[in-house]
């Protein structure tokens, strides 16, 4: 077993957003309640799109354990990678707890909320009933794509019950300037821990970064 010793490490364990150093720091959609704001989709859903494009590539979708305790404490699920995962041992020891790997989807956006000049956010989401992912689902197999149109998107609720509701407007009549617009490498946005620190990432000490954390609790559990 391995064992993540030492208040440094750990501390490195809990600041790494990703184990990329080069990657730069992922800016996320943050909608206050009530907020709406316009929003382009800039990956498609699928490769058959007839606007999928490979340098802006596909939305993902990737399975992730959350501590039950700690919202915080997220990170995708290892065992198919690495043959090990301490969220599934977890879910294995305490079923009912909520352990288990959960499905979420991740895609860059194209942000216009009339107040900065348009900018790239991720926005993450859970696949549950109540997603916004289903609408674009269904969008996407009436019209083959996502990313050709502006969105109305507005944030309704607070915490657990925050939803979003997408509303399409009308397609492009001119293709969209992607060129000013550099996206987040989605692969590299989400948090993949190594089997052998995912015990203190999930179980470790409070995390020492109090202000970060503290800022980014308007994107939970969406
Ligand atoms: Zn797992």
């Amino acid at each position: 077993m391995s064992i993540v010793k030492g208040l440094k490490t750990i501390e490195a364990v809990m600041n790494k957003k990703t184990y990329d150093s080069d990657a730069p720091k992922t800016r996320w959609l943050r909608l206050e309640e009530g907020q709406s704001v316009k929003i382009r989709f800039a990956n498609e859903l699928d490769e058959d799109s007839p606007n999928y494009d490979s340098t802006r590539d596909l939305a993902i979708v990737v399975a992730e354990h959350t501590n039950p305790n700690d919202y915080k404490r997220k990170a995708v699920c290892t065992a198919e990678d690495e043959g090990r995962c301490f969220g599934c041992e977890m879910a294995q020891k305490e079923p009912k707890a909520g352990w288990r790997a959960r499905n979420r989807f991740y895609t860059n956006l194209i942000v216009d909320d009339g107040m900065e000049s348009p900018y790239v956010a991720v926005w993450s989401q859970g696949l549950g009933k109540q997603s916004a992912v289903h609408t674009l689902l269904e969008y996407t197999s009436d019209t083959g794509s996502i990313s050709n149109l502006t969105w109305k998107c507005k944030r309704q609720g607070t915490g657990t019950d925050t939803t979003y509701v997408l509303l399409p407007t009308a397609p492009d009549a001119e293709p969209f300037d992607w060129s000013p617009h550099e996206l987040f490498n989605l692969e590299k946005v989400v948090r993949e821990v190594p089997y052998a620190e995912q015990e203190s990432f999930y179980l470790g000490f409070d995390l020492p970064t109090a202000a970060s954390s503290a800022s980014s609790t308007t994107n939970i559990n969406w």
